[in-house]
């Protein structure tokens, strides 16, 4: 079997027996099953004719290797002189981007099973598991930050969706979504807790000189009355007079620090 692809390329475990299972169940779960074992023996075969493939350049570089080496009366192999790499480069090299389409494949399909067979307790365990999946959220997000994909100091799901696929996070956590309220109700509360952590105070947040986002603005050329400055200054919300930028990937205004509540003017959930 090739389930241990599974283990070494999205370092999670899917037994026999649970693809088994799921497949005498039928239905989506069986269907996912199906387009996991599917995958894991595309990839496993692709990765053989890859080693075949790397094995005979090998092979042509070692002869090379023989015939520069040998003494003038050793025995060595006669080099073909034409195209040995125009013959055999461009497969490795389509078979290598083939297996990194696979292996993509292989960590999305594993996402979505994970998230169906996550476990789904009550009571106290569900206030457990909402801090679980908040935690491995919030960790995405700071990695997504620092690679500038999102700015520092969002502070909402709704402002994330304008940058990426949001529900991204929540599938690659692995929370169970399947239709019904109480997997409603997880969200929910993976996304309010989310928010939460997203606004506490101390969060860093990028603001005026400190800005590295490219889609920021935080520089007022207008004073409080519309007049035109000689210098420009720090944009500061013209309503509360929090420090605030102009973001052009939102078109629209936020508050620098995401812990400052919302005003009149600067709402982050609409
Ligand atoms: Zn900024
Ligand atoms: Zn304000």
């Amino acid at each position: 079997m090739t389930l241990h692809l599974v283990r070494k390329y999205t370092g999670h475990d899917i037994t026999d027996d649970s693809l088994t299972a799921a497949h005498q169940q039928g239905g989506p779960l069986g269907m996912l099953a199906t387009a996991l074992t599917h995958t894991c023996h595309t990839l496993n075969a692709t990765e053989a004719e890859l080693t075949r493939c790397a094995e005979t350049i090998t092979a042509h570089l070692a002869d090379i290797h023989r015939v520069l080496a040998a003494g003038p009366d050793e025995p060595a192999p006669t080099l073909n002189p034409t195209g040995v790499l125009q013959a055999h480069g461009p497969r490795l090299d389509t078979l290598t981007a083939q297996r990194a389409t696979d292996i993509s494949h292989l960590r999305a399909l594993t996402r979505i099973w994970l998230a169906h067979h996550a476990q789904q307790p009550s009571g106290e365990n569900r206030a457990e598991q909402v801090r679980s999946f908040a935690d491995q959220i919030l960790a995405a997000i700071d990695d997504d930050i620092s690679e500038g994909i999102v700015p520092a100091g969002i502070g909402s799901f709704v402002d994330l969706h304008r940058y990426l696929d949001a529900n991204d996070y929540l599938i690659a956590a692995g929370v169970p979504y399947d239709g019904t309220e109480d997997s409603m109700a997880l969200i929910t509360a993976v996304q309010g807790l989310v928010v939460a952590r997203l606004r506490t105070p101390g969060r860093p947040f990028c603001t005026h000189g400190a800005c590295t986002f490219a889609a920021h603005d935080h520089i007022s050329t207008t004073g409080s009355n519309g007049e035109d400055l000689e210098q420009s200054a720090p944009l500061r919300c013209r309503q509360c007079g929090q420090p605030a930028h102009y973001d052009s990937r939102l078109k629209d205004y936020r508050h620098d620090d995401p812990a400052v509540p919302d005003c009149f003017l600067i709402h982050r959930d609409d």
